[in-house]
């Protein structure tokens, strides 16, 4: 814990950016369930028996078997971590003046397309932008929006990028019907769909919970249908697989995989690796087993609902319904005072810091960054605070703490000010961007 004092010396320091606190300096660390989750037993067992051989670990066999098992794709091509697998899956299917159409865009991901040469077209529903619509799959695909973009675009939609849940959005799930639909007219129009499956295993729970039809299945059986319907996957085993650090790609195609495996050996290390040692490996391929178990899946988005329930119960302007890694506090409503080239998630993350030391993460202006091509800054509708929870690490008690310091916050949100930004990094500034109070 820390004094006011210490809290806003620390701030300063860190230019106003909660990704440039020191974690010493953090009581509750919201920023992320990135790597952050707490390992079982049975993982850290697991981490006892890396084979660290550089080539045909034994490790990597088992995670290529629990790949098949839970998730269904063919071949396994290990990375660093998620990004390492977008850049590579980037590279091999996209060519320049490509086109790819999404449910919403995440930061690296869409970077890594634009990288390639292609670019990102946004279709998801309208009402994902909506942070008080209270549609059950605000994560699906808008058939109409897709079906324009392959249209107008044949031969130059290399693949169409869904993720599930959708992290931008609120961490909302896209229906399994969506997912099928998506596949199929992806079909029609000789393309592919390539699944971010970070958090593939919350958005089955909601499927399980709200989808008509699919209440009797299990979170596992539902995570292989989801895949089922797309020909590959890009993974952060640092989310739902429970691992500190880890990822993959996974596809269906043999050529696809020989020439992702070839890429692997310049960018990430050897093709029964790639970046990742072998006990790391262990850990990723426990990890996805635990991940599907419907109990742990129950109290990892039921501790999220509680703290969702809470703000919602005090009048908190938050993003509906509750999604499945976090809380997204909407800083448009919650500071109406603070324009958007303000930077008001930014300046709303800052001040629950300067209150109670509870670390959270902007997802709006600053995250949105800048236009590929006419370098102005993106408008995001959403403009977002995340609360994240990392899995199987915090009580309830500091769900309660946390919900006083966001209410704390709300009853004197008049004070807060804007922020203006004196640091731009070029590439996803919002890690590393540096900001200073706005004065009277
Ligand atoms: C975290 C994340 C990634 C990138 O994964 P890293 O392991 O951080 O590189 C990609 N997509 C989504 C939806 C994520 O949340």
């Amino acid at each position: 814990m820390t004094t006011a004092e210490q809290r806003e010396a620390a701030l300063k320091e860190a230019g106003y950016n909660t990704f440039l606190l020191r974690s010493r300096d953090v009581y509750i660390d919201l920023l992320t369930d990135s790597g952050t989750s707490a390992m079982s037993d049975r993982q850290w067992a697991g981490m006892m028996l890396g084979d660290e051989a550089y080539a045909g670990s034994e490790n990597f066999y088992r995670l290529e078997a629990n790949v098949r098992k839970y998730y269904g794709y063919t071949y396994l091509i290990p990375t660093h971590q998620g990004r390492g697998a977008e850049h590579i899956i980037s590279r091999v299917l996209i060519r320049t003046g490509d086109v790819v159409p999404g449910n919403m865009y995440f930061t690296t991901t869409r970077l890594h397309q634009e990288m390639a040469g292609g670019r990102f077209v946004d279709v998801i529903i309208d009402e994902a932008h909506d942070p008080a619509s209270e549609h059950p799959f605000k994560g699906n695909v808008d058939l109409d929006k897709l079906e324009k973009v392959l249209r107008e675009n044949p031969g130059h939609v290399p693949y169409v990028s869904v993720a599930a849940t959708v992290n931008m959005a609120g961490g909302q799930p896209i229906s399994l019907a969506n997912m099928r639909a998506v596949y199929e007219l992806a079909k029609k129009y000789g393309s592919r769909v390539i699944l971010d499956a970070t958090r593939v295993a919350e958005n089955a729970w909601f499927i399980q919970q709200r989808e008509e039809g699919q209440s009797g299945k299990t979170v596992a059986e539902i995570v292989k249908a989801l895949c089922s319907f797309s020909d590959g996957c890009t993974m952060s085993a640092k989310k739902d697989p429970l691992a500190n650090i880890g990822g993959f790609l996974a596809v269906n195609e043999a050529s696809v995989a020989a020439e992702a495996a070839n890429l692997l050996v310049v960018y990430e290390g050897l093709h029964t690796y790639g970046g990742m040692a072998g006990r790391d490996m262990e850990a990723v391929a426990i990890g996805i087993e635990e991940s599907v178990q419907d109990d742990h899946m129950r109290a990892r988005i039921g501790q999220v609902q509680y703290l969702g329930d809470k703000l919602r119960a005090w009048g908190v302007p938050i993003v509906l319904p509750v999604g499945g890694h976090g809380i997204f506090l909407d800083a448009r409503a919650f500071l109406p005072h603070v324009p958007q080239e303000h930077y008001p998630a930014q300046a709303l993350a800052a001040a629950l810091y300067l209150d109670s030391g509870v670390r959270a993460m902007e997802r709006g202006i600053v995250s949105a960054g800048r236009d590929a091509v006419t370098g102005e800054e993106r408008k995001p509708k959403l403009e977002l605070v995340r609360l994240t929870i990392p899995r199987r690490v915090y009580t309830q008690a500091h769900m309660d703490v946390t919900a006083e310091s966001v209410y704390c916050v709300y009853e004197e949100r008049e004070k807060v000010r804007g922020l203006r930004m004196v640091f731009e990094p070029k590439l996803l500034r919002f890690f590393q961007a540096r900001f200073e109070p706005l004065s009277d």
